[in-house]
């Protein structure tokens, strides 16, 4: 377990945030942006470019049983192996939902994420609300974000730290099969690789 200071983003002022926001707030005061436009670049960060990475190699382990085996033996390798940068920087681990399991990401202390999988992580991620009641009552809290699961079904919460992060792999939707990568990569939200919503049924 490592110590407080060694997990990162304690608020500095000089942190990439702190100054990314000073700026933002300064373009917007001088009217060089609109601050809605900016909103709908984060949005789509977080909802679309970034988690596409973690939603194709999702998509590759429903429909490689070697894939899927290696991607949670050893995610680390498997992300190397397919290229996707700044998997390097941090250990990744890969917790697969499976009938009568299933598996939820927080970062208790902060907000650790997987970024290179994920993208930005969604505000609520790093409210103090969602990252103590997760932990506490996360049948609860699923059900209120939507997802309700089975009383039977073991729920796992994983607290992630500036070492290890984690990836939800979302149950296939039944009755898809005979979709390809691309497609079935669609069904697989930010959301679901989180572990707060299943991955889409289309
Ligand atoms: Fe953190």
């Amino acid at each position: 377990m490592s110590s407080e200071t060694d997990h990162h983003h304690q608020v500095d002022p000089r942190s990439p945030e702190v100054r990314t926001e000073a700026l933002e707030d300064l373009l917007v005061e001088k009217g060089l942006v609109d601050r809605s436009r900016v909103d709908a670049l984060i949005d789509r960060f977080e909802n679309d470019l970034g988690p596409m990475i973690g939603a194709r190699l999702v998509a590759k382990a429903w429909t490689n049983p070697d894939f899927r085996e290696r991607l949670l033996a050893d995610a680390d390798a498997v992300l190397i192996s397919e290229g996707v940068q700044g998997a390097e920087i941090e250990h990744i681990e890969v917790k697969a939902n499976e009938r009568g399991v299933h598996n939820v990401v927080v970062c208790t202390l902060c907000s650790c994420y997987p970024w290179a999988l994920l993208g930005l992580p969604p505000n609520w991620y790093k409210s103090p609300e969602y990252r103590a009641r997760i932990v506490r009552e996360p049948r609860k809290v699923l059900e209120e974000m939507g997802l309700t699961l089975e009383t039977e079904t073991e729920l796992r919460v994983w607290d992630s730290s500036s070492e290890t992060r984690f990836l939800v792999l979302p149950e296939q939707p039944e009755g898809t099969d005979d979709l390809d990568l691309e497609d079935l990569a669609r069904l697989v939200t930010r959301d679901s690789m989180i572990g707060v919503a299943k991955a889409i049924t289309p």
